[in-house]
């Protein structure tokens, strides 16, 4: 199978029909084998707009929202990004070939191996991976030219706001999981912040401490 093939028309029919732009983000989604990314027995759902389970209660998301995602966040070659929700790894590749470093954090250790193995097989060494709590962010690894979000927090959490660069921008869906907005916050100045709605979205929960509990009742 062509998988090059396969690709483009993903691209050209879930992506740029929906009008995605960024060069950047679409020679990404040309490039990074989406079928590596999904379990195996998956793969002939891999090119499909939707989003695929990966275990854990988890998914990998639909493309399209994240070329938006990838595209709202006004990406840079020179760029620092931290993705929170590493899931698959799928985003963080596609980000690994836009900019130059990546920090990527996930909650379940399983899902985060699986994708470091994954990152080390293509040869993907612009991306580190760490188990943990993202919602507290990296702090570590900041500032950060851009943060994305992958799943849906009650509100925007401080440390993500506070970990970005001046002018870093910040993609986030908030809110319940019958009523998520996606947003981009934007550092203005040491302690301003510009917020845009960026439209309704559905993802899973980001759940810890300064997000959801893993309890609460919305997602249990
Ligand atoms: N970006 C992923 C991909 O390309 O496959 C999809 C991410 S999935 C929609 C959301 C992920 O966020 C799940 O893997 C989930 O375990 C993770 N997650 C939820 N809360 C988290 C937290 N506080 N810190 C880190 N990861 C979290």
């Amino acid at each position: 199978m062509d998988m090059t093939r396969i690709r483009d028309r993903m691209v050209e029919h879930h992506v740029t029909r929906r009008g995605i732009r960024d060069p950047g983000v679409t020679e990404a989604m040309r490039t990074v084998p989406r079928e590596k990314f999904v379990p195996p027995g998956s793969e002939e759902f891999a090119y499909e707009d939707a989003p695929l389970a990966i275990g854990e209660g988890q998914t990998i998301s639909q493309p399209f929202i994240v070329a938006l995602m990838l595209e709202k966040a006004n990406l840079d070659a020179g760029d620092t990004v931290l993705e929170v929700g590493t899931g698959s790894g799928y985003a963080s590749a596609l980000l690994s070939r836009i900019t130059r470093h990546v920090y990527s954090i996930e909650r379940h250790e399983r899902l985060a191996l699986q994708a470091k193995e994954r990152f080390e097989k293509l040869e993907y060494r612009n991306i580190d991976v760490r188990v943990g709590d993202g919602s507290k962010g990296w702090a570590e690894a900041a500032p950060f030219d851009a943060i994305i979000v992958s799943a849906s927090a009650p509100e925007v959490p401080t440390a993500l706001k506070e970990q970005l660069g001046l002018g870093g921008r910040l993609i986030i869906p908030v809110g319940r999981c019958d009523a998520q907005r996606l947003k981009r916050v934007t550092r203005t100045g040491d302690a301003t912040f510009e917020e845009e709605d960026l439209g309704g979205v559905l993802f899973v929960p980001l759940i810890g401490e300064d997000a959801w509990t893993a309890t609460h009742p919305m997602y249990t």
